[in-house]
């Protein structure tokens, strides 16, 4: 689109009508909590992925690597919810949640203030001084706030507490230290030097988010009515991204926060006007009457917006599915065919297998074997069950055995059942016992228990 069809476009382009909103205090409000959310999400594992340990965490789920399908649908919904997001509301994550853009602001908003006091306090010294020391303030402030944003950061790759562990003792040898200590040097660089720039140079979100945004859009467009503007460029003092709207209503660095909106509602208000400049879908037609429908006032203007939303639903609802049907404590039994049977010294048939059981829930879980369709067998070597720790992974190898005159020449078939406590359903194995078909057989070799942790 060129500039002239967008401020053709943007002349006629229904307002969202938020009578009496002061966008800055609305965000300034959502940047807060985001902010809280943002230091919360890896100390309650709401969303954070452990390398160390190879986990994932969602929503307090802690999810093993192996989990594909959880991941998978975690990952597309993600995926959906951002594409989602960008196609309808535009660059409402920039504006309003980004933790890049509120710590770009609010070292804007700190440098302001420091040049203020420091020529305030300190008027009698020469402005290249005052300069020196107001930059030397600020650094001295962005130094330990990067630490700290770098902490909650890494936080959601690397367990907190080890994390802390590593700060406190200065690690600058393991991989993790120095990962840590290099993202603490680039985030001091970005508050730094960088700030806005980031969002407009190098983040990928952004880019996405431009070529999602169509017609159907939620944007802050200018009104191009001409003669009404009074050229007082508060909106372009308020610009936190240093542009003029006023120029076109899309400009790629425009991250639709509103400020400007602000900044035109109270000079104009004074007035007794309207702001030139308003959030709007960005719908060329002039259907005003059509706005009036709910789904299209909320953004689901179109039948692709419409489908984006139904994916998102499907995804949803196919992750919930997932995660509250998952199994916490995962087993798996598996015959050892190295030998088919093994008699014993009291003449009893031996059938060996292998269990191996993961603990992927939050407490400790015992493992209990029973048998079924079978009923002359029992299990030798783990009667009583096991006990996994919270996140372990163990192997171990039992026996079934039966008298030969309990179980027919050949092969059996049996259930071994899996019996998990905190409780869940049980798990059913369908296996074969296998039993000598003349008197001959392999004497038994002792039954080994070989705990193995992840
Ligand atoms: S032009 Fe307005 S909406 Fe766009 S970034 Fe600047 S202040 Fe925010
Ligand atoms: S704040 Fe409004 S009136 Fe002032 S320059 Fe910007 S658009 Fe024009």
């Amino acid at each position: 689109m060129t500039t002239a069809e967008n401020s053709s476009n943007a002349a006629f382009a229904p307002r969202v009508t938020l009578p009496g909103t002061r966008y800055h205090r609305v965000r300034k409000t959502v940047q807060s909590i985001c902010v809280v959310i943002f230091i919360l999400m890896p100390l309650f594992d709401v969303m954070r992925v452990d390398l160390v340990r190879q986990r994932f965490y969602f929503f307090g789920a802690e999810l093993w690597i192996s989990e594909f399908s959880i991941l998978f649908l975690t990952m597309m919904f993600l995926w959906i919810l951002v594409a989602a997001m960008a196609m309808i509301y535009g660059r409402f994550y920039c504006g309003y949640l980004c933790p890049q853009m509120i710590f770009s602001e609010a070292a804007n908003t700190i440098e302001k203030r420091i040049k203020r006091l420091v020529n305030r306090k300190l008027g009698a010294l020469g402005p290249r001084t005052r300069d020196a020391l107001a930059l030397a303030l600020l650094y001295l402030i962005l130094l330990p706030a990067s630490i700290f944003f770098t902490f909650v950061f890494v936080s959601f790759f690397i367990p907190p507490a080890d994390l802390l562990h590593r700060l406190l003792t200065l690690d600058m040898r393991t991989a993790g230290g120095i990962f840590g200590a290099s993202v603490t040097l680039l985030t001091f660089l970005d508050f730094a030097f960088l700030r806005q720039g980031f969002c407009t140079a190098i983040c990928p979100y952004g880019y996405l988010q431009n070529m999602l945004a169509d017609r159907h859009t939620l944007q802050v467009f200018f009104q191009t009515d001409a003669g009404s503007c009074i050229h007082c460029e508060k909106c372009v003092r308020a610009c936190p991204m240093g542009i003029d709207i006023r120029k076109g209503s899309h400009q790629m660095e425009c991250t639709h926060c509103a400020e400007c909106v602000d900044a035109c509602s109270e000079v104009l208000g004074r007035l007794g006007r309207q702001s030139l400049i308003h959030y709007a879908w960005g719908d060329p037609s002039q259907n005003v009457a059509a706005d009036r429908a709910w789904y299209r006032r909320i953004g689901l203007r179109d039948g692709k917006r419409i489908a984006v939303i139904v994916l998102l639903f499907i995804y949803a609802s196919g992750l919930s599915i997932a995660i509250h049907m998952r199994q916490p404590v995962l087993v798996l039994i598996m015959p050892d065919r190295i030998t088919l049977y093994t008699r014993a010294s009291d003449g009893s048939i031996h059938n060996r297998f292998r269990l191996q059981a993961s603990n992927r829930g939050h407490a400790e879980a015992r493992v209990m074997l029973s048998l079924a369709d079978l009923p002359a067998a029992n299990i030798v070597g783990l009667q009583d069950g096991i006990t996994l720790k919270r996140g372990e992974t163990q192997q171990f190898e039992f026996d079934v055995a039966a008298s030969g005159a309990a179980v027919s020449p050949g092969v059996n078939h049996l259930r071994i059942l899996a019996h998990v406590d905190p409780a869940q359903s049980d798990e059913a194995f369908a296996e074969t016992f296998i039993a000598p078909m003349g008197s001959a057989s392999p004497t038994l070799p002792a039954v080994k228990q070989t705990p193995k942790e992840h």
